[in-house]
C-alpha cells in the first residue's frame, strides 16, 4: 500500500528504470522522501534517446534500448503488435520493487505510440504524410491493429500491478518536429508547416476521413499542394506569421476542421477504451501533448475537454522557462477543464524553471487556480542541487518540515 493519505496531495517524480537502480530502490526511496516527494511515475515502456545523468553512481550517459517496454508482458495479452521486453531483466523488476518498497504511490509513465522499433515492424501501421512517405517513430492511431496494441499493453499493466495511476504519453499523432535523431533541414519550420507535414493520410485515416462525409483524396492533394506553396516561395516565416496561418486555415476551410476533429474522436476513443480495459483502482491520466504552448495538443489529436470526460485526469507538462507562462498555460488549459481534473508536469531545472524561486511561484501560481496534483521531471536528469531546490520549495510549498 501507498503512504498518499487523502490532504496530502501528489507530488511525483519522473524516473527512468535505470536510474532507479542506479541509485538502489530502497536509497531511492528514502531520497524522494527527503525531498518531500510521495509518488514515483515510472517509466514502463519508453522510447531511444541519449540521457545525461549528473549523479549517476556509475555512468554519466546512457542510450536505453528502443521501443521497449520494462515489465513483463503477458505474451497471451496482445494480438498482431506486441511489446517487446528490455534484454536486461533487472530493468523489468522497477515497477515490482517500487511497489514492494510501498512508501510511495508508483505510477506506471507509458509511451504508447511514439515507438520506432514497432515502428520498423510494421511499416504499415506508421504515420504516412501527403506524399505517401512513413514516420518510422509514429504509430498511426487510426490502424486498428495499432489501437488494439495500446488497449492490451494498458490492460497488461493495469491487471499485473496495482498503480495508482497510468499515465500516457503520445495516445496520439506526433508532431512533424518531434522525435527522430539526426533531423536535417535548410528550411526554417514553423508550426503551420509542421502541422501540415505531421497530418497522416495512411490508408485507415483516409478510410476515416471518408466515413465523416470528406473527400480524403482532395485533402491530401490540398495538404501536398500547401506544402510544395511553401517550399517554392519560402525559407523561413515568422512564429506569428504561422500561428496566424493555421487559424485562418482551421476558420476558412470546413474540410480542414473536419479532419482535425475526426483525428481528436480517434484519440479520445482511443483513451475510452484503455479507461475500460484498465481496473478501477488505477486512475488514468494522460498526457495531451510534447509540445509548447498546451493549445497546440490538437495537431496530436488531443481534444483537452474530451480527454478529461474519458480519463480521470490530464497530466500536462508545463514545460515553461518562467512561472508567468505556466501560469498562463494553465489558465487556457482551465477554460476546457476543471483544475481537479489537472496534474501538473514541472520541469524545476534547465531550460525551465533553474531558478528555486521561479518554481516556487509556478507552484503558487497553479495551486491559485486550483491545481493540486504534481509531477516532476525527471530524477535521473536534474542535478543533486536542482533536486535539492525542489525540495526546499515542496517544503516551503506544503508547510512540510523539511
Ligand atoms: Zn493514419
Amino acid at each position: 500500500m501507498h503512504t498518499q493519505t487523502r490532504g496530502d496531495s501528489l507530488r511525483s517524480i519522473y524516473t527512468y528504470p535505470w536510474d532507479l537502480f542506479d541509485t538502489g530502490v530502497s536509497n531511492f526511496v528514502d531520497e524522494a522522501l527527503a525531498l518531500n516527494l510521495n509518488g514515483v511515475t515510472l517509466a514502463t515502456s519508453y522510447h531511444a534517446g541519449k540521457f545525461l545523468r549528473p549523479q549517476a553512481r556509475q555512468g554519466a550517459v546512457v542510450f536505453p534500448e528502443d521501443g521497449v517496454v520494462y515489465f513483463e508482458p503477458d505474451a497471451g495479452g496482445y494480438e498482431e503488435v506486441r511489446p517487446l521486453a528490455h534484454s536486461n531483466p533487472v530493468l523489468r523488476k522497477g515497477l515490482d520493487a517500487v511497489l514492494a518498497d510501498g512508501r510511495l504511490s508508483v505510477h506506471g509513465w507509458t509511451v504508447l505510440l511514439h515507438n520506432s522499433r514497432l515502428g520498423a515492424m510494421f511499416p504499415q501501421y506508421t504515420c504516412q504524410n501527403a506524399f505517401d512517405e512513413s514516420y518510422v517513430y509514429s504509430l498511426c492511431p487510426m490502424q486498428p491493429a495499432v489501437m488494439a496494441y495500446a488497449v492490451n499493453l494498458c490492460r497488461d499493466l493495469g491487471a499485473q500491478y496495482p498503480l495508482a495511476s497510468l499515465v500516457l504519453e503520445t495516445p496520439g499523432w506526433l508532431p512533424f518536429a518531434h522525435g527522430y535523431h539526426h533531423e536535417f533541414a535548410q528550411v526554417k519550420s514553423n508550426v503551420w508547416l509542421d502541422g501540415l507535414l505531421g497530418t497522416c493520410f495512411c490508408p485507415a485515416c483516409l478510410h476515416a476521413f471518408r466515413l465523416g462525409g470528406l473527400d480524403a483524396g482532395a485533402i491530401k492533394t490540398w495538404t501536398a499542394a500547401r506544402i510544395r506553396q511553401y517550399f517554392a516561395a519560402c525559407d523561413e516565416t515568422g512564429a506569428d506569421q504561422a500561428a496566424a496561418w493555421i487559424s485562418a486555415d482551421l476558420l476558412q476551410d470546413e474540410a480542414w476542421r473536419a479532419v482535425q476533429q475526426i483525428r481528436q474522436q480517434r484519440v479520445t476513443e482511443l483513451v475510452q477504451a484503455i479507461r475500460q480495459a484498465v481496473p478501477a483502482r488505477t486512475q488514468l491520466t494522460v498526457i495531451p501533448t510534447v509540445q509548447r504552448p498546451t493549445a497546440m495538443c490538437w495537431q496530436e489529436g488531443s481534444d483537452l475537454a474530451a480527454l478529461a470526460q474519458v480519463a480521470d485526469r490530464l497530466e500536462i507538462p508545463f514545460y515553461e522557462p518562467s512561472a508567468a507562462r505556466v501560469v498562463a498555460d494553465a489558465m487556457h488549459c482551465l477554460t476546457r477543464v476543471a483544475p481537479e481534473k489537472v496534474r501538473a508536469i514541472l520541469r524545476p531545472g534547465t531550460p525551465d524553471l533553474g531558478d528555486g524561486r521561479e518554481l516556487g511561484e509556478a507552484l503558487q501560481g497553479l495551486a491559485q487556480q486550483g491545481v493540486t496534483e504534481f509531477a516532476f521531471y525527471n530524477y535521473g536528469l536534474l542535478g543533486t542541487r536542482r533536486l535539492q531546490a525542489l525540495g526546499q520549495q515542496l517544503a516551503h510549498f506544503h508547510g512540510v518540515r523539511s
